[in-house]
């Protein structure tokens, strides 16, 4: 289910949906806080267009906001354990903490999974580079 071809080995590997070999990302580590931002243009291996469109990755705001939500909520369980009631000074605390941690894999994997929506795999793409919108 992970391996090359799954929209999954894509998404969490951060390799390009379309021949699932070139990074997304300069740095294509999740949790590195090194130039965790910097896209590449286009994939080194067939040419796909990371960003065919100026605003492409406005929607990928959405994601991110789902994507935050999990270590959020994680972080405030793990309160919960220690405390016997939750302030919204601590949830907020909570979220800031889970952001401040997860930032760049939240920046990288919600990118990841927008792109994944809109390019398929194509397995002779590394084969036949070639500059392509979508
Ligand atoms: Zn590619």
């Amino acid at each position: 289910m992970l391996g090359k071809g799954s929209k999954l080995y894509s998404v969490f590997r951060l390799k390009c949906p379309r021949c699932h070999e070139g990074n997304l990302f300069e740095n294509n580590s999740l949790l590195s806080w090194s130039n965790f931002s910097q896209m590449k243009d286009q994939c080194p291996v067939c040419q796909q267009l990371y960003e065919p469109e100026p605003g492409y990755y406005y929607g990928a705001m959405f994601v991110s906001y789902a994507l935050t939500t999990g270590p959020t909520l994680g972080i405030v369980a793990l309160m919960m354990l220690f405390s016997d009631e939750i302030t919204t000074w601590m949830f907020v605390g909570a979220l800031v903490l889970a952001l401040v941690l997860f930032l760049p894999a939240i920046f990288k994997l919600s990118r990841s999974i927008w792109i994944n929506i809109f390019i398929s795999y194509d397995p002779t793409a590394a084969a036949t580079p070639q500059a392509r919108g979508h």
